[in-house]
């Protein structure tokens, strides 16, 4: 089989889908042990998941967490009122 029907199936994996019809994860683990280039693959694809997870983490953090930063306010009119 070849390696682009592996490296569908390998990201499946990582995300956590169902393998597409026809590849059983056995038959991926054993293409994997004989296939150094899909081993890269699937390590980055790791990689780029872990990544993702981070920033979508890191994002909900600033937004759920702690309290806002409040945008300064400027003052309006009396100062520049009182010098026209
Ligand atoms: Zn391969």
């Amino acid at each position: 089989m070849p390696c682009p029907r592996f490296r569908d199936a390998i990201s499946a994996r990582a995300d956590g889908e169902d393998l597409p019809p026809g590849i059983s994860g056995r038959q991926l683990d054993a293409h994997l042990a004989g296939c150094e280039a899909c081993r890269e693959w699937q390590r980055r694809v790791g990689e780029l998941r872990d990544l993702t997870d981070r920033l979508r983490k890191a994002e909900g953090e600033v937004r759920g967490g702690g309290t806002p930063t409040p945008l300064p306010q400027w003052e309006d009119g009396g100062a520049r009122d009182a010098a026209r």
